[in-house]
């Protein structure tokens, strides 16, 4: 029909002309591993991008190729997020962390031809590169960790590779549904699964998270993604500070305590995102080492839940609002957010945190439902609780390449992406979950919420991380078994009989562990993007 909009093409390279167009004096600052600052503006940054652009080119890069990386933070990273898909090949990011035959089969699976990597991870990539079947070449970011003489196949200085090359404008023209980027999930069942994202999903996902009901991510922000850039696109931050103009700091290889606390202070960082277990670590050095963090309009922490306690702690002792999200992988990640509505303004304080300790509503263009077991809606009552199914333009529709038919069950014959995720969601809108399906115990025949029990063991004073996972018990079916890790102050005289009254006020004396149930050990075990690894402690019990 006449008359009708443009059909304007949602891909990132118009993300990035933006940059240059609009704001190229904006600083990107990145923390390198000999603890120095780079900093650069954006306008250097987009000159550097299409010089990349025309070396991956001339690496012989076609559009579909995929090229991987495996970096930390930092601002190389983020001119390979913008030239290989601005090629229209796909951005593979690779997770450091990941065990080492999850690693090869995750390369062989994608395929990649090149890999970039921090000259600081060298060594991991050194002992596997005999069985990449696909990889080609390496480049060598040098993030100026000290030189360990390690050699890699085909090995390129990322400088040398751009150094002679002009910064041409040369975007060819996509279609916005085009493979941009892509992420394997952690994989806590079966094979890691590849998860596709396109140039309109990311497209759309910035402009998600930039709106004001959802991150807010806008130009009068200093973000500093300690989410990695390995982890969900580190939840499409870059791309969302490239559209807007935020000013970015990357972390680097130094994520604990103090560099942090240092790079919040002297950069005034207004919007930081990561997983509880990093905002619990700055928590704690900050009670011992004093840093205004101030500066925070807002801590973004998702990936696991964010324990309430660690909310009221940052709200009372720095006056940090700690802003819940939820997402997955396989949704981009964002999904819900707990600010508060405009009608909770005037609640208790007490109720406005416990609103903020869910997981937040739905942000627009995210579609959910809660279903029984027999795939039927449940009510937004705040009391039923079904497996959580979402729907939108940033939700993936299929596995890449998957391995066997269970691999795409958990998308519905009628549109719906099933999370997995055990949710209840409250007449506000505000979901919040319970547990994961597989992580959910039967104990006498009742469910028990893993999580309920660990959030709650976590307001205990003197505990600084607690899990639970079910051990199975000849009288109750299942009994939940419950790990603790106490502050360091409170090592030795940690009162378990109280902490079973204190659990008694929640839970009926069947669900709570026995004294002999309690295991106090010295860390959580974690997954490699940082969340608790149930399947380790369910091997202990
Ligand atoms: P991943 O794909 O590795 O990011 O893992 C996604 C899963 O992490 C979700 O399905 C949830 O089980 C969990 N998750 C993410 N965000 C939260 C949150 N805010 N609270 C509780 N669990 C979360």
């Amino acid at each position: 029909m006449n008359g009708l909009m443009m059909n304007y093409p949602l891909t990132i390279d118009r993300i990035l002309v933006r940059a240059k167009q609009n704001f190229p004096e904006q600083e990107i600052v990145s923390r390198l591993a000999d603890g120095s600052l780079h900093r650069y503006t954006y306008g250097e940054f987009y000159t550097r991008t299409l010089k990349l652009m025309q070396a991956l080119r001339k690496l012989g890069v076609k559009p579909g190729d995929r090229v991987a990386t495996f970096a930390w933070n930092s601002y190389r990273h983020m001119e390979l997020y913008f030239a290989v898909p601005a090629l229209g090949a796909v951005l593979h990011t690779l997770n450091i962390r990941l065990f080492p035959e999850q690693l090869v089969y995750i390369v062989n699976h994608a395929e990649d031809e090149l890999i970039f990597c921090d000259k600081s991870l060298m060594k991991p990539l050194a002992d596997l590169e005999p069985q990449f079947k696909t990889v080609k070449k390496f480049i060598v970011m040098d993030d100026l960790a000290p030189d360990a003489g390690i050699q890699l196949k085909g090995m390129t200085d990322y400088e040398a590779l751009i150094a002679n090359e002009s910064a041409v404008e040369d975007f060819p023209s996509l279609d916005e549904n085009t493979a941009a980027g892509m992420c394997y999930t952690s994989g806590t069942t079966g094979e890691p699964k590849g998860v596709l994202y396109s140039h309109r999903s990311i497209f759309l996902h910035a402009m998600g998270i930039s709106m004001s009901d959802s991150l807010a991510v806008s130009g009068r922000d200093v973000i500093l993604p300690v989410v990695p850039m390995f982890h969900v696109m580190s939840w499409g931050i870059p791309f969302a500070a490239c559209m807007t103009g935020a000013k970015m700091i990357y972390p680097g290889n130094q994520l604990i305590g103090k560099p942090i606390a240092d790079l919040i202070e002297q950069e005034k960082v207004t919007l930081a995102a990561g997983v509880p277990t990093i905002w619990n670590v700055l928590l704690q050095h900050l009670r011992k080492d004093k840093a205004d963090i101030s500066s925070i309009r807002a801590m973004v922490v998702g990936g696991s839940a964010a324990p309430l306690a660690m909310i009221e702690a940052y709200q009372k002792e720095h006056g940090v609002q700690i802003l819940h999200a939820w997402g997955m992988t396989e949704t981009s990640p964002l999904g819900t957010v707990a600010n508060l509505k405009h009608k909770m303004h005037s609640w208790s304080a007490a109720d406005q945190l416990k609103q903020r300790a869910k997981q937040g509503a739905f942000v627009p263009l995210v579609e959910a439902r809660i279903v029984d077991d027999a795939g039927n809606p449940l009510p937004w009552n705040g009391s039923d609780s079904g497996e959580l199914q979402v729907k939108g333009p940033w939700i993936a529709a299929s596995y890449y390449k998957p391995e066997n038919k269970e691999a795409n069950a958990s998308f519905t014959a009628d549109g719906w992406f099933g999370t997995g995720d055990v949710a209840r969601i409250d007449e506000h809108g505000y979901m919040e979950i319970t547990d994961r399906k597989k992580d959910l115990i039967k104990t006498r025949g009742e469910w028990l919420s893993s999580v309920e029990m660990e959030n709650a063991a976590m307001a205990f004073p003197g505990i600084a991380e607690a899990a639970v996972v079910g051990r199975p018990d000849d009288v109750r079916g299942e009994a939940a078994v419950l790990f603790i890790v106490p502050l360091p102050e409170k090592k030795d005289d940690l009162d378990l009989k109280e902490l079973h009254t204190f659990l008694g006020e929640k839970f009926a004396h069947w669900q709570i562990p026995k004294t002999s149930d309690i295991r106090i050990i010295d860390a959580i075990p974690k997954t490699s993007v940082g969340k608790f690894d149930k399947k380790v402690l369910r091997k202990q019990v």
